[in-house]
């Protein structure tokens, strides 16, 4: 006779949205943020130090088993793997961290999740979601209206974020120009589109992108038009507004003339730069915006959503057509006949989480003139930071207008050759490995056309100071002296990089 397992603790099983539950999450609550609290003053800086090794023994020697035998408990569990990841974690709340399109989120939009998670509706079906899908209802309708002002049927998806926006967009392009017979549509984009776009082609089953060079960053109309002139069937012209490695914002009412003219439609990524409609004096960036049959948007990057917080707005709402699928227990034809809204076809997922909630308390709560202002602010911190780049006379910014709120540069100690790119790329990781700054890269043309590596400050933090920015710029001068040295220290010829160490495995990397 074996001996029945014991039973966890009652209140380790409360459910959350119970009288019980919500006495228990406001005790884990208080154990949550005292470890939020713990981990990030044990971390001290925008990331942990010592790299990926040393973050992995550490998880390791506190969070194994993941799957012990018998559990520890709640609040034991909470508070160590809480306190671990926190103190593991990069913390976009750093102003030192700028590295990507990686945004602090609000506590408000935070408190929102926690009661989208306690209800845990799923959009997928009327009876499991009845006010999320109406307040998703809602709020689809708010952002169509944004990005397509004065159309008489927009509508927008939820998303879990550009990529999923992106692979919609082109499935919905490829369906709309579907022709007995007729080739599939052909994505023509620039060479500085977002990866997704390929992924999404590959996805679909389509021709792989015609890829339009862009030496100044931004798809010209005119080799658009030339790329088009080519494509004997339908095309679709995927423009970028904020591109993930510069910021910048393809001409879009030339593309869409262009587009236009050749009987092509335009989709907008604007996962990044589609934030800039809340802002009254910076929305004119997005002109020609609501000529493109579908927008992506990310409110996960400027807008401040904890992940995922994705749309995809859509001129015209019949286009969403093809999306549409019956299953008997979600949507049966007699339900949906007797008036219980059809949901399943707003997503190609099924189950769904209801990201709208913390959307729709951020966008009630600070309104367009808020979350604009917001918006306003990381777009003038990376003015200011381009000024103070240009003043300094050991760094120097890719020539050039900034991005939306991305600035790019590189130490004036870095050469024009193939050994400042390494100088480059090794402050970073220094930096990145010390816990002292996360800063991206990207590989874009210099002055003279070459295309050179720059560090890349991605500014998502709307209250960084002046200071911060001065911090932020002598963390990267102070980090080149020792950099030099590591370089100098390293085998291998200058003009080819460090040799034998781009590619040797990494121990304790994981990805
Ligand atoms: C971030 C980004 C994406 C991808 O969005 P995810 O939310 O990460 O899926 C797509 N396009 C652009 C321009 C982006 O900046």
């Amino acid at each position: 006779m074996s001996i029945p397992a014991p039973r966890p603790e009652p209140a380790d099983t409360a459910l959350a949205a119970t009288p019980a539950g919500i006495e228990e999450l406001r005790r884990l609550g208080a154990v949550t943020l005292d470890a939020l609290a713990a981990g990030a003053a044990a971390r001290g800086g925008p990331l942990p130090p010592g790299g990926p090794a040393a973050v992995a023994r550490r998880v390791r020697r506190r969070c194994a088993p993941v799957l012990p035998d018998h559990g520890v408990g709640a609040e034991a569990a909470l508070s160590t793997l809480v306190r671990t990841v926190t103190e593991g974690s990069a913390d976009p709340a750093d102003p030192a961290c700028a590295g990507h399109l990686h945004c602090p989120p609000l506590a408000l939009a935070v408190a929102a999740e926690l009661a989208a998670c306690a209800l845990n509706p799923s959009l997928d079906s009327w009876d499991q979601a009845p006010a999320a899908s109406a307040l998703e209802e809602e709020t689809t309708a708010a952002l169509a209206a944004l990005v397509y002002p004065g159309r008489t049927a927009p509508d927008a998806l939820i998303t879990s974020g550009g990529t999923e926006s992106n692979l919609v967009a082109l499935l919905l392009a490829r369906e709309r120009a579907r022709r007995p017979q007729g080739p599939p549509v052909q994505v023509v984009c620039g060479a500085n589109a977002h990866h997704s776009v390929h992924r999404a082609a590959w996805m679909l089953g389509l021709a792989p992108p015609v890829v339009v060079d862009c030496p100044d960053g931004r798809l010209g109309p005119d080799a658009v038009d030339r790329a088009l002139a080519d494509v004997p069937g339908p095309a679709l012209v995927v423009a970028t507004a904020g591109t993930t490695d510069a910021g910048l914002i393809d001409p879009l009412p030339e593309l869409a003339r262009v587009a236009a003219a050749r009987r092509a439609e335009l989709h907008v990524d604007a996962a990044y730069g589609g934030a800039l409609l809340f802002s009254r004096r910076l929305a004119g960036r997005l002109d020609g915006l609501a000529s493109a049959a579908t927008v992506a948007l990310d409110l996960h990057k400027l807008g401040w959503q904890p992940i995922a917080a994705g749309a995809l707005a859509v001129a015209d709402a019949a286009t969403l057509a093809p999306l549409a699928v019956r299953a008997d227990y979600l949507n049966a034809a007699d339900d949906t006949d007797a008036g219980l809204p059809d949901l399943l076809g707003r997503s190609p997922r099924t189950s769904r989480r209801p990201d709208v909630l913390k959307v729709a308390v951020t966008l009630r709560a600070l309104g367009r003139t808020g979350l604009g202002r917001l918006v306003e602010d990381c777009v003038d911190a990376a003015e200011r930071l381009a000024g103070r780049i240009d003043a300094h006379p050991a760094l120097r910014r890719r020539p050039g207008p900034c991005g939306i709120s991305t600035v790019l540069f590189r130490p004036v100690a870095a050469a024009p050759d193939a050994a400042g790119d390494a100088l480059v790329a090794e402050v970073r990781r220094r930096l990145l490995t010390e816990g002292r700054a996360v800063l991206g890269r990207s590989r874009a043309p210099d002055a003279d056309g070459r295309v050179r590596l720059w560090l890349k400050a991605t500014l998502l933090h709307p209250h960084v100071r002046g200071a911060d920015l001065d911090r932020l710029l002598a963390l990267v001068t102070d980090a080149v002296p020792a950099a030099l040295r590591e370089l100098a220290a390293q085998p291998g010829d200058a003009a080819t990089g460090p040799a034998g160490r781009a590619h040797r495995p990494r121990p304790g990397a994981h990805r």
